[in-house]
């Protein structure tokens, strides 16, 4: 694209949520252009993404919205209309085990998994013994540093675990952004990579568009945020964010690679995904019989909040990798602990209460799809639905604040009311303060 042209809305961002976004508003007829200011497709979060698919949420519209995500993860192509199925990003259904714990118990989720229509299966500790051999069927809470004396005590008692048989993983997060900008370009939207957006002009109140870096600009009466751990950032540039009851902060994240435990993988195939933050650990299969461990925030590690994700420390540290991966081994006692971290890191768009923000703002054509707070990768199938609505609505003249959009789920017929990301919404106390929202 060369020189100033004007389209309909500027999407800020070309990770996984941003790319949906543009393909469901190119779907709903807007002429789109996409802004990336790094050379490719989901250089950011999305490219360090675990992308983990698991129906665990505080809230209905979480539930709900990641219920009707993995029917679209399941059928990706269809999601995508591609003229053919190779080159996509693959579902692998392995289910998912979430450990028993007081912070996030199963009498939370389980109404939520009734409404929706999620299928669940309750585990003591006996059966989760048989299902996932190896495992120590300890309680340790609450989770501790390695390096205290406590983390090596017995256990207090056994758990079980609450089991999703449909949860799983996307084989390849920045695949599955590069699916969806592929998409969103088959339906006419203009990729501009490589340029940052510098300015939101104005025209009177609304915004005008977006400047670049190397002083082009996109004129458009509508523009999304969709900046992950930079949008705090992008909100300061376009004025918006003084009503927001919800801030923003970005977070630093290690997730370690390993070679899994013996018997974990099926031959040929993929283990089960666990969450345990009676650890404070979340594991995953991936390829090569590896094994990926991320961390869910146990209160006892120091949060590595940053003032600018650009700061983070781009390698995996020997601290972070030890405190994660030994707490696997604790629950995995076969599991090695390497001597070299090896992994990713990357940076989460942290909410104050863990739950995104999908709306609005008070600068009328600025629009954010933020806060995606380590756990919205998942859902970013259906987020592209959620923000082309939200435009549609207010740019009809609607007021999405007094009388929010009431979403219709097309697989699974949920009605969700996006008022749950408002950017206005009460703090969501029924959050779990950690990455499982
Ligand atoms: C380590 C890690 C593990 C995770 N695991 C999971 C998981 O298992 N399951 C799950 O559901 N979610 C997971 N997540 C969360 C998920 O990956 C994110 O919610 C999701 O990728 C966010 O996508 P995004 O498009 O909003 O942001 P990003 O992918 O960060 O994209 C934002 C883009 O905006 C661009 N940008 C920023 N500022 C500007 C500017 N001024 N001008 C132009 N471009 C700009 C950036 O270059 C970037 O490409 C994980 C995240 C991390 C970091």
């Amino acid at each position: 694209m060369l020189g100033n042209v004007n389209v309909d809305a500027v999407v800020i961002g070309a990770g996984v949520i941003g790319t949906s976004i543009a393909l469901e508003l190119a779907r709903s007829g807007h002429r789109v252009a996409v802004v990336d200011k790094a050379g490719g497709i989901g250089h950011g979060s999305t490219g360090a993404s675990s992308a983990v698919v698991r129906f665990n949420f505080s809230t209905w519209a979480g539930v709900a919205t990641a219920w009707e995500a993995r029917h679209c993860w399941e059928a990706w192509a269809e999601h995508l209309d591609a003229p053919q199925a190779d080159g996509l990003a693959r579902y692998r259904r392995t289910g998912l085990a979430l450990l028993d714990v007081d912070l996030a118990p199963r009498s939370a989720f389980i109404p939520l998994f009734d409404r929706a229509g999620v299928r669940y299966e309750e585990w003591d500790a006996a059966t989760l013994a048989t299902r996932l051999p190896g495992i120590d069927t300890g309680r340790y809470w609450p989770p501790s540093r390695i390096t205290e004396e406590r983390f090596w005590h017995d256990p207090s008692g056994t758990l079980g675990a609450l089991f999703t048989p449909d949860a799983g993983f996307v084989s390849d997060p920045q695949l599955a952004a590069q699916n969806l900008a592929d998409a969103a370009r088959r339906h006419g939207v203009a990729l501009v990579l490589g340029q940052r957006v510098v300015a939101v002009p104005k025209s009177g109140d609304r915004v005008d568009g977006v400047e670049l870096a190397d002083g082009r600009r996109i004129g458009a009466p509508v523009v999304v945020n969709a900046a992950g751990p930079w949008s705090g950032g992008l909100n300061d540039l376009a004025g918006a964010g003084a009503d927001f009851t919800i801030g923003v902060r970005p977070m630093r994240q290690e997730v370690h690679h390993v070679p899994a435990q013996r018997g974990y993988n099926p031959p040929g195939g993929f283990g089960m995904a666990v969450a345990d933050l009676d650890l404070g650990t979340y594991l995953r299969a991936e390829i090569n019989d590896g094994l990926l461990v991320g961390g869910t925030e146990p209160a006892c590690d120091p949060f590595q909040w940053l003032a600018d994700p650009d700061d983070a420390h781009p390698y995996p540290t020997a601290e972070v990798f030890e405190a994660q991966v030994t707490r696997a081994a604790r629950r995995f006692p076969t599991l090695g602990v390497p001597n070299r971290p090896r992994g990713v890191v990357g940076v989460y768009d942290v909410a104050d209460d863990w739950t995104p923000i999908y709306d609005r703002t008070d600068v009328p054509g600025f629009y954010v799809a933020i806060g995606t707070s380590g756990n919205q990768f998942k859902n970013a199938p259906v987020v592209g639905k959620f923000l082309a609505a939200i435009v549609d609505r207010v740019e009809n003249g609607g007021d999405h604040d007094a009388d929010p959009v009431r979403f219709v789920a097309e697989h699974t017929g949920a009605e969700i009311d996006l008022s749950a990301f408002s950017r206005r919404r009460p703090v969501n106390e029924d959050s779990s303060g950690t990455v499982m929202g």
